[in-house]
């Protein structure tokens, strides 16, 4: 028996090693990364230059505590990131993961109010069905109920509103009146609340793990910056699985006209190299907060040296190969195979994604939309299909009663279109015996 344990008692093989989007176990099989980890790994593994990168700070020094010391890697790795923010998301706070980022953001939303004399805001909207991290306070603002349940007690409720879910609604998401019709279920949320009790709307631009890819309606994105700028609340845009290239841009939100005060990211930003994450946070928001005598908040990891020369070599490394543009061009092919398998496959609802963050959702009917019988265990057979042939994806059950199992199909943004042959073979192939076991 291992010593270890994560969620369960399933034990995988051992990885051995990791190049580009491919991963070997101890016993020499091949994967490819069409996950890239959890979404994690984009630019591939082993990149040599972050290594190199990494290898010259470890030689420096790998840790610096952030009251002693700036150190170099941190400076520069800030400069860096807040070059590539819209130009009024000017101060980096630096974390290790995307919990501590998405902790970071809401805590420093709530010092600004504080700081302004707005001390009644505290409640963070958020939407269901989301994912922004496991730590209790993440856990409280995260819409899925299966993994927030179990600690309701420890944690102070916060309030949710629909996610823009159109493709289940029967509503069409090109149609601006869509947008705008779940915007609404925001500014209606806010006024039940008491607008001056709302401290901020917290959401990811494109969904993750929870909802599968999805993408927000036309108009949605503006309307919902327009609502907060109403009621004075701030816009949290949730970029830890969308930053860093993964969408096509450098920011998911970058896609829409909208404006955040803050954002969070993480996943791609250490790309897997080391655990890192960040807080960009409007200068506007920061000033008032440093001047009422600082964030009251900060991890022992903070701006490591170590995890920060790795972050800038991703950045660079996402500049110098256009990364964020073969995102788009590889997304926009891969959602067009998806189409295709989805003409083939019966069993495939919904298509959707943005850049390299793609999905597709089971049904058991296309027209009402009825998801497979959860018994099936629909998103964990598939996965392990997928799995024994070499192919990693990532999957999810949307545990709110509503909506089914979906296939997230994310590589590292360095994927060629061999890479999407091999892709849509392992998946075409994986469906194919899938939908042949769950046959009646
Ligand atoms: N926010 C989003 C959108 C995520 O997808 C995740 C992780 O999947 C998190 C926050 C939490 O990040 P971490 O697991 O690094 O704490």
């Amino acid at each position: 028996m291992s010593n270890l344990f994560y969620q369960g008692r399933g034990r995988k093989p051992v990885l051995d090693q990791a190049r580009g989007v491919y991963m070997w176990d101890t016993d020499g099989k091949r994967y490819l990364d069409g996950s890239s980890g959890a979404m994690v790994c984009n630019i591939g593994h082993s990149n040599p230059s972050v290594l190199a990168a990494m290898q010259r700070q470890m030689e420096k020094s790998t840790f610096g505590y952030r009251l002693h010391f700036e150190t170099e890697a941190s400076e520069a790795l800030a400069g860096r990131v807040a070059g590539l923010m819209p130009p009024h998301l000017t101060r980096v706070f630096f974390v290790s993961g995307g919990s501590e980022a998405v902790e970071s953001g809401m805590k420093m939303a709530r010092q600004y109010a504080l700081a302004t004399g707005q001390g009644s805001r505290w409640k963070v909207i958020s939407r269901q069905p989301s994912y922004h991290g496991c730590t209790l306070g993440a856990l409280a603002v995260t819409g899925y109920a299966s993994l927030s349940d179990p600690f309701a007690p420890m944690m102070r409720p916060m309030p949710k509103v629909p996610a823009p879910r159109a493709y289940l609604d029967g509503l069409d998401p090109e149609d601006e009146a869509t947008g705008l019709h779940y915007a609404d279920m925001l500014e209606a949320q806010i006024r039940a609340e008491g607008p001056e009790t709302v401290l901020a709307f917290l959401l990811e631009p494109v969904g993750g793990a929870s909802t599968g890819a999805l993408v927000p309606p036309a108009g949605y994105m503006r309307r919902i910056r327009e609502i907060c700028d109403q009621y004075g609340v701030l816009l949290i845009m949730d970029e830890v699985m969308t930053g860093a290239g993964r969408t096509g841009r450098f920011l998911g939100c970058e896609h829409w006209d909208t404006r955040p005060d803050i954002v969070v990211m993480s996943k791609g930003l250490g790309a897997g190299y080391m655990p890192l994450g960040a807080m960009i946070a409007d200068e506007r928001l920061v000033e008032p907060v440093l001047d009422a005598g600082g964030f009251a908040h900060g991890f022992t990891y903070a701006g490591n040296p170590l995890a920060c020369a790795a972050g800038l070599a991703v950045v660079e490394e996402i500049e110098a190969q256009g990364l964020c543009a073969n995102a788009a061009e590889m997304g926009e092919k891969l959602i067009a195979r998806l189409h295709g398998l989805m003409q083939k496959y019966e069993i495939i609802g919904d298509v959707r994604g943005k850049g390299l963050l793609t999905a597709f959702e089971f049904m058991s009917d296309r027209n009402s939309k009825a998801p497979l019988p959860r018994e099936i265990g629909a998103y964990q057979r598939f996965v392990d299909i997928a799995y024994e042939r070499g192919l990693i994806v990532y999957s999810r059950r949307t545990h709110d009663g509503y909506s089914g199992d979906h296939i997230l199909v994310c590589p590292p943004l360095i994927v060629t279109e061999a890479h999407l042959d091999e892709i849509i073979d392992g998946l075409d192939r994986s469906l194919e015996q899938f939908t042949q076991e769950i046959a009646p």
